[in-house]
């Protein structure tokens, strides 16, 4: 019924424009609704168009104000006389009348089989014609007779959307395309709004194995809270080539709480090196630090409070194009040192793991003082940054000063040996959970291994 469409999700403080549509009542072309409003009238195609944007209870508000016969306080108008029914009767049955038209003029095309003319048809309908459909039941089960599956989800996006897709529907709709569980579900757990895309729950039952299908509608499913920890720089302080120097780290990502995960969301926006005689940004060069990262730090660190649990995820999200990140991470061709900033395309997923590991906050581990006296205080390190960034306080031993330092044999340290993950890594992220999502009542959560 159309009557039962949803608000639609764009607001605009616009006047009205007259609805130009096929079958909309000539008084409707020559006044635009507002005006309608402002001299008493508002007919069907004023009512539709009052609904569509400000819902029913509009309606019937304005229902109330038109004036009728004898009454003279608008007050004490019912909006539920017969005159106000009758045009809503009236109203209703235009707009039916319009959706027959369109399902038809639309539904022939691929009865004759012409896909091509049956787009090209959707693409020149109106707003008006575009809401018309979305919510004509009818339509629908009469284009499940032809379309299925993603077809089906194309139709449907293009009546919900005007113009150009959001990036990472874009992005959705192309995994979703190829079936690609894992980008899918990484989509939907990066971007909530996501989650709304009409007729996602049936395009997801026609592209994937039950098993991801019921995995990607849990996740549709998920009740989350979410907080961004915001841009914080630090600094670090190493030997390099035998003398002391300081460095600046940015950590930045955001976190969503789940009733059994705290997933850590850091969107990394890749650029190409000006310098790039050939892309270096490639599907498989992406993939390969998607799967460094993921190795290196999920399935091993959660947070405690009491005798609750929820297990740490890292998802890295790479971004292209203009797409706003928590990082810009520019890419150069070979294999030179690179940093928090600056990848090199032929970097191993361990370096990505380790480069990753400084976005949450964390200092590099190699090349260490032996103890904080050798940190000069003119580099002006915090207290905290001076306890993660000497080998006394980092592992409890006590070694000489030594002007080429100590690497710790972890991700932080010298990765080429270890990747393990100290629990120290997960500290920022255990601070800002407790700063932004620690419900009233819960102790603290502290980092642990998972087990
Ligand atoms: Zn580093």
């Amino acid at each position: 019924m159309i009557g039962a469409q949803p608000v639609p999700e764009r607001q605009s403080s616009e006047p009205d424009r007259a609805p130009t549509a096929v079958g909309a009542s000539p008084a409707a072309r020559r006044l635009p609704p507002a005006e309608q409003i402002a001299r008493g009238r508002l007919d069907a195609s004023g009512l539709l168009a009052l609904q569509r944007r400000a819902g029913n209870a509009a309606v019937g508000h304005v229902l109330a104000r038109q004036p009728s016969g004898g009454v003279k306080s608008p007050d004490l108008i019912n909006p539920f006389d017969d005159e106000a029914e009758a045009e809503w009767e009236a109203g209703m049955a235009e707009l039916n009348e319009l959706a027959a038209t369109l399902r038809k003029r639309l539904l022939d095309t691929l009865e004759g089989r012409d896909a091509i003319l049956f787009m090209s048809r959707i693409r020149a309908l109106s707003d008006r014609e575009r809401k018309v459909l979305e919510g004509d039941e009818e339509f629908w089960r009469g284009l499940r007779k032809h379309l299925s599956g993603v077809a089906l989800w194309a139709v449907r996006l293009r009546l919900h959307y005007t113009g150009s897709y959001p990036a990472a529907l874009r992005e959705l709709s192309l995994a979703i395309h190829e079936g690609d569980w894992s980008r899918t579900r990484t989509l939907l757990f990066a971007y909530d709004w996501l989650k709304t895309v009409p007729g996602l729950r049936e395009v997801i039952a026609a592209r994937f194995p039950v098993k991801q299908a019921d995995d990607l509608r849990a996740i549709l499913l998920e009740v989350t809270t979410r907080a961004e920890s915001g841009k914080r720089e630090y600094k670090e302080a190493h030997y390099e080539k035998g003398k002391m120097d300081w460095f600046q780290g940015t950590r930045n990502y955001e976190l969503v709480r789940t009733e059994h995960y705290v997933r850590v969301i850091v969107r990394i926006h890749l650029t190409e090196d000006a310098k790039n005689k050939a892309p270096e940004i490639t599907d498989k060069v992406v993939a390969r630090w998607e799967r460094g990262i993921a190795r290196v730090w999920n399935g091993k660190l959660r947070l405690r409070s009491g005798t609750r649990t929820l297990d740490v995820w890292f998802i890295p999200m790479f971004l292209f194009g203009d797409a706003p990140a928590h990082h810009d991470v520019t890419v150069t061709a070979g294999d030179d040192r690179s940093d928090e900033h600056h990848w090199h395309a032929d970097d191993e997923g361990d370096v990505a793991a380790h480069e990753f590991g400084h976005m949450l906050g964390n200092p590099d581990e190699y090349n260490l003082p032996a103890t904080a006296a050798e940190i000069p205080a003119s580099f002006k390190l915090t207290p905290d940054e001076i306890k993660r960034n000497n080998w006394k306080d980092v592992t409890g031993e006590t070694k000489a000063k030594d002007t080429d330092g100590y690497d710790v044999p972890a991700l932080m340290g010298s990765h080429y040996k270890s990747t393990r993950l100290h629990l120290r890594y997960a500290a920022d992220i255990a601070a800002t959970f407790n700063a932004t999502l620690k419900r009233a009542g819960e102790a603290d959560w502290v980092a642990e291994e998972q087990k």
